[in-house]
């Protein structure tokens, strides 16, 4: 049995999970109050929920081999280098937990965590050679290459989201300007939708969803366009580079399928001239593991 923990930029999800099963579930919200010493209220919600889990369901701490943490940001050597959505710097997360629960643990960038997932049991687990895309507040990736997870040694790497699809574009939250995620993430398209339906942008995930179903509202039908032709950009730029034999949709995206924006992007990537020398298309799935999928793939070694 493995406990995966996923820490979002909202909230902290915990499970006790076996295999590819998640048998119990505990979360946290963050609110303002939390805000004012997040690391605090992560390491303190973290221990709190384990001990829940442990003892709600009658595990012994001892029966425990792993604790896996999916982080957002840059992570190295079991450190947060950098969260900014958490506004965490330099947190030695790993170590201070080990010292105080004494279980064996890791941490690993929530993105691919979930593309391990994905990897191992879910829509990628039949391709060698795939590239795993995290779309949600911002992007994320995974790129697994003859079954193999590529990981650079020093940073995380794989900084999907921030290839520049846009030269002096719409400015990053990393400080540059025109990047992947700043037109292509469901938290810009929700940002740029509530502006042109001039609503609150504190909106939900569905809520959203249904908004693009109204087709004929002019702001809105551009606003899905310039979202879904960057789209394009970013994922031709990424099947021209590593060949993957699968491109698959997870984080909040994979509630799309059945949307016709999905419908929509299918239609544009397979547009003439998309790929070097037209190249064939790769496989389109969408993420089995949705949002569980960062405490999943957390706990894969
Ligand atoms: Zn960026």
């Amino acid at each position: 049995m493995k406990i995966g923990i996923d820490l979002g930029g909202s909230h902290i999800g915990i499970g006790l999970v076996d295999k590819d099963k998640i048998i119990a579930i505990k979360d946290k919200i963050f609110n303002r109050e939390d805000r004012k010493n997040i690391e605090n209220c992560i390491l303190n919600e973290i221990e709190r929920m384990i001990i829940e889990l442990l003892v709600e369901n009658y595990i012994k701490k001892e029966e425990i081999e792993l604790v896996g943490i999916a982080s957002p940001g840059t992570i190295s050597n079991g450190k947060i280098v950098r969260a900014s959505n958490l506004n965490i710097y330099d947190f030695e997360i790993v170590k201070i937990l080990k010292n105080k629960l004494g279980m064996n643990m890791i941490i690993r960038n929530d993105a691919k965590c979930a593309g391990l997932a994905e990897k191992k049991y879910g829509a990628i687990k039949d391709y060698e050679d795939s590239v795993f895309l995290s779309i949600g507040t911002g992007i994320g990736g995974a790129v697994f290459l003859n079954n193999k997870l590529l990981e650079p040694k020093r940073y995380s790497g794989f900084e999907i989201g921030h290839m520049v699809v846009n030269r002096g574009g719409r400015a990053c939250s990393c400080g540059k300007k025109g990047c992947f995620e700043a037109y292509s993430s469901i938290k810009a398209l929700k940002m740029k939708v509530t502006e042109t339906l001039d609503v609150d942008n504190d909106i939900s995930g569905q809520y959203l969803r249904e908004q693009l179903l109204i087709k004929d509202h002019p702001g809105v039908k551009e606003d899905i366009d310039v979202f879904l032709e960057y789209m394009k950009v970013g994922i031709c730029n990424l099947i021209d580079i590593f060949e993957p034999q699968a491109v698959c949709f997870g984080g909040s995206f994979s509630y799309y399928e059945g949307n016709p924006v999905l419908d929509k992007l299918y239609e544009k990537l397979h547009e003439e001239n998309s790929t070097f020398n037209g190249k064939p298309l790769p496989d389109f799935v969408i993420a089995k593991y949705k949002n569980n999928a960062g405490i999943i793939g957390a706990t894969i070694e």
